[in-house]
């Protein structure tokens, strides 16, 4: 047995920790003391007894473990206080704004694409205002949502038609249980994707009501492959963009105009899912080859899905784009109603389709693509202005040095692509990188990097400015 007493576990008190216990003001009295604070007595009632009784918790707790007991009740009092106020200080939104070092420009931990302005300035807009988001200024009556962004999309991808939905999983959902529901959808071996935890092909066409035909095998698929599958059950043709893989080595798939063909000759819709979807050839930016919507309308997709976040630039959402005959029956769907975009996402979308309707460089007001188009060069800069502002935040003892990186797109585009960077390398002789990690994390913005090599590492790539790590840090 252990005696009983500070260094064991056991409940009994010593006559010092009782008598400190005693002298703890109660939460009534804690409140009285807490009017005369500008910062609790700015809170409502409910949330200001909640952050003392918090407060006054941890402060026995500490008595209790034979901190403090010295302390008279209105040094006890005060230290409440204190602590509620800090508490409440620290009471942020959860949401915060991050400054994103990890060299990933599409992060879907992070949110993925930056909007532009003028779509930040549309959101506003809409949030404050009444809008016509389902009401036709021109006769007066009822409008239908999708007409906000629909005349944008056709004329950018070449559709007839096209529909928004949440994301592009939705997309791919109401796509699939309208065309297919009950019945078959082919689709290759080689392309039943898993994106991220939670988007399973196979589990998604499940759960839309699609029975899964897979033809081919992982590598190699050929036409007679899905020209044998078909049946009187068959209700589509799927093929999906390899997102965030590449089968390299003895391969062979079916390209798109000849799963056209092939759906032609059967009467059967070709749907594609292009996940990051690009609106214009980003090859002139030094980047790897993503399709481009209008190329797959014209290559002979009967319908493509694709995201709205990812390499078009704009809010979270999910866009459905080509022959009018099936958008239509996708508007019926009652799906629609659940899976549909709210008038922010809507204000977003529509604004950011303008910039690529009317701008020749759409990547100079489209952040995504503006910062992907930078130059190696220009990030050095950056990465040294950045290197000079923590250098005087942090003093001696870190090492940083400006080092050539690798990023990434992100979100599953061109996984296998690196584009050169520049990364800002830091150590501490008596700190682990991932100590390192964790103070960055705890700094006002919180700093998110990644560890590479045993180091701490803030890569530039998904950095505009380097005033951006003009952060503050608690002290450490
Ligand atoms: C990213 C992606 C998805 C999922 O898109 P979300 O917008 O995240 O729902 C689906 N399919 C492919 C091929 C993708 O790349």
């Amino acid at each position: 047995m252990r005696p009983a007493g500070k260094s064991g576990k056991a409940k009994v008190k010593t006559k010092g920790e009782a008598a400190a216990l005693r002298m703890l003001p109660s939460v009534d009295e804690c409140l009285r003391a807490a009017e005369h604070d500008d910062a609790l007595s700015a809170i409502g009632r409910g949330w200001r007894a909640e952050l003392l009784r918090r407060a006054l918790a941890q402060v026995r707790a500490r008595l209790a473990a034979g901190d403090g007991g010295a302390d008279s009740r209105e040094q006890l009092a005060a230290r409440i206080i204190a602590q509620a106020r800090a508490a409440l200080a620290d009471d942020e939104p959860p949401l915060r704004a991050v400054v994103n070092g990890t060299g990933v420009v599409l992060h879907t931990n992070l949110g993925r694409a930056l909007l532009a302005e003028s779509a930040i300035e549309a959101i506003a807009a809409a949030a404050r205002h009444p809008v016509n988001l389902e009401y036709d200024l021109d006769s007066g009556r009822r409008g239908e949502r999708d007409a906000l962004v629909e005349g944008g999309l056709c004329a950018l991808t070449g559709a007839e038609a096209a529909t928004v939905v949440n994301n592009n999983a939705a997309a791919l959902l109401i796509a699939l249980n309208t065309l297919a529901n009950g019945r078959e959808a082919i689709v290759s071996r080689g392309e039943l994707i898993e994106i991220g935890g939670s988007f399973r092909l196979p589990e998604l066409m499940a759960q839309s009501g699609v029975r899964l035909r897979e033809v081919g095998t992982t590598n190699r698929t050929h036409p007679e492959d899905y020209v044998r599958a078909i049946g009187p059950d068959t209700a589509m043709l799927l093929k999906v963009h390899p997102s965030n893989y590449r089968i390299v080595g003895f391969t062979a798939a079916v390209e798109l105009s000849e799963l056209a063909e092939i759906g032609r000759a059967h009467r059967l819709p070709v749907v594609e899912d292009l996940g990051a979807g690009a609106l214009r050839d980003l090859s002139g930016y030094r980047l790897p080859r993503e399709p481009i919507v209008a190329e797959r309308i014209a290559a002979g997709a009967d319908l493509v899905t694709f995201s709205g976040d990812k390499l078009l630039g704009g809010p979270q959402a999910g866009i459905v784009a080509g022959r009018l005959e099936l958008i239509e029956r996708i508007r019926r769907n009652p799906l629609k109603r659940a899976l549909r975009c709210d008038k922010l996402t809507l204000a977003a979308l529509s604004a950011t389709l303008q910039i690529y309707r009317r701008e020749d460089e759409p990547a100079e007001r489209i952040p995504a693509l503006r910062m992907l188009r930078r130059t190696a060069a220009e990030l050095e800069q950056i990465a040294r202005g950045a290197r000079e502002i923590l250098i005087a935040r942090l003093g001696g003892g870190f090492a940083m040095e400006v080092i050539e990186s690798a990023a990434e797109i992100g979100s599953g585009a061109q996984p296998t692509e690196e584009i050169e960077s520049r990364a800002l390398r830091i150590t501490h002789p008596e700190l682990s990188a991932d100590a390192i990690a964790a103070m960055f994390r705890r700094a006002r913005p919180p700093v998110i990097g990644r560890i590479r090599d045993d180091a701490f590492m803030i890569d530039f790539r998904a950095i505009e400015d380097a005033s951006a790590l003009a952060v503050s840090f608690p002290a450490f």
